[in-house]
């Protein structure tokens, strides 16, 4: 036994490609979305307006997957200009979303678990608050809740991340005007007995707590909490995210100094936690065809700047193999946090060009507010369609 065992214990020894990886996933997209190409307008004119997609979690491996399984398309692909940027915060080289989407929200690196609040400990502008104080109307569309890390870092400030009252308290003094997300549990019952949709609504906000009562909202300030919780996947929630961003849109876009909109696919990143390979290419998929409607959109409205990105890479995904003509893949997650990777910065339309290059997340703001800056001291461009 022992003799028989010997050789094959040394074939394992001298060539590990031969071992199966333990956890290995496989996917397959059945049905794979049409991707059409979508011209890039005159990047040379002024910005008048900006929309920052954000994946959460979302690296090049998690792009290459989708790109693979949507038969080798994706939206995102229209957009001409590509940067990296660097993730680490100030105290960590493996930042978390909070620090993250501090960095891009107001320039600054700040310690982990910390939403526009800086090291010393003083509250920090967003693009939010920037772009309002330029006469801009301005958007936070997520699919978490909307005391996560990603949204409260544009429209709250506090030392904690986890402190979901005390975010969703500070929503009646942001300074966004059309807010979708989930997250309702936190806006009543809540330990300091506050009612947060009737403060909303005596802040001018027209409030729907459910998708479906949306519809009949009229424009202006506009609060839409679609669930108690996190959004549900694609699957059961449909086709929520692009609908409300083009709902978003339509509204912001009334505003002829320009907006700023923020749109989080936010549930790649839990679905990359929780090593969830079919949920997390869902989440993907859906997020690269709410890029197609906002890219179409920024195609139509010169001016307008789309900057695409990850806030850093979750669960040291890997894609491992496919077939690009089935739409199937093979992949690893190596880890169920975040890693350190950088992460790819896509760019389309007026001002885009500043977004070639290696640089930090703290740029992706800096870039932002000097194209908001140089395109209020210009004549905003005749918008064409709608
Ligand atoms: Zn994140």
């Amino acid at each position: 036994m022992i003799s028989l065992l010997r050789p094959l214990a040394c074939i394992l020894l001298l060539a590990p490609s031969l071992l199966p990886a333990a956890d290995s996933q496989r996917f397959v997209l059945e049905r794979p979305h049409q991707v059409t190409e979508i011209p890039e307008p005159d990047r040379n004119i002024p910005v008048t307006s900006v929309i920052l997609m954000i994946g959460d979690g979302m690296g090049l491996h998690h792009l290459s997957a989708a790109w693979t399984a949507n038969r080798g398309h994706l939206f995102m692909e229209n957009c001409p200009v590509t940067g990296i940027a660097k993730t680490w915060c100030a105290d960590k080289l493996v930042t978390d979303s909070a620090a993250a989407g501090t960095a891009m929200a107001t320039g600054t690196k700040t310690l982990y678990k910390r939403v526009a609040v800086c090291p010393q400990g003083s509250k920090l502008d967003s693009l939010v608050d920037k772009a309002a104080g330029m006469g801009k109307s301005t958007g936070v569309i997520v699919t978490c809740e909307l005391n996560d890390a990603t949204p409260a870092s544009f429209c709250a400030n506090n030392k904690n991340r986890s402190d979901s009252y005390g975010i969703i308290g500070d929503y009646p003094h942001s300074r966004a005007d059309f807010i979708f997300g989930g997250g309702g549990k936190y806006f009543t019952q809540r330990p300091d007995g506050r009612d947060m949709f009737r403060e909303m609504a005596a802040q001018g906000y027209h409030v729907a707590r459910s998708w479906e009562d949306a519809a009949a909202l009229p424009p202006g300030k506009t609060l839409i909490v679609a669930a108690p919780g996190n959004l549900p996947p694609p699957s059961a929630r449909g086709d929520v995210l692009r609908q409300a961003t083009l709902k978003g849109l339509e509204n912001l876009s009334r505003n002829p100094n320009g907006f700023f909109l923020m749109v989080e696919g936010s549930n790649i990143d839990k679905a990359a936690h929780r090593n969830k390979l079919e949920e997390m290419m869902e989440e993907l998929l859906d997020f690269d065809r709410t890029a197609g409607a906002v890219l179409d959109w920024a195609s139509r409205h010169p001016g307008t700047l789309v900057v695409i990105t990850a806030d850093h890479n979750t669960g040291a995904f890997a894609l491992t193999g496919g077939d690009r003509e089935k739409g199937e893949i093979t992949a690893q997650f190596g880890s169920g946090n975040h890693d350190g990777v950088m992460v790819p910065v896509y760019a389309f339309g007026a001002g885009s060009g500043a977004f070639t290059g290696i640089y930090e997340n703290t740029d992706i703001f800096r870039k932002i507010m000097e194209a908001m800056e140089k395109g209020t001291s210009q004549p905003a461009p005749a918008h064409r369609g709608s």
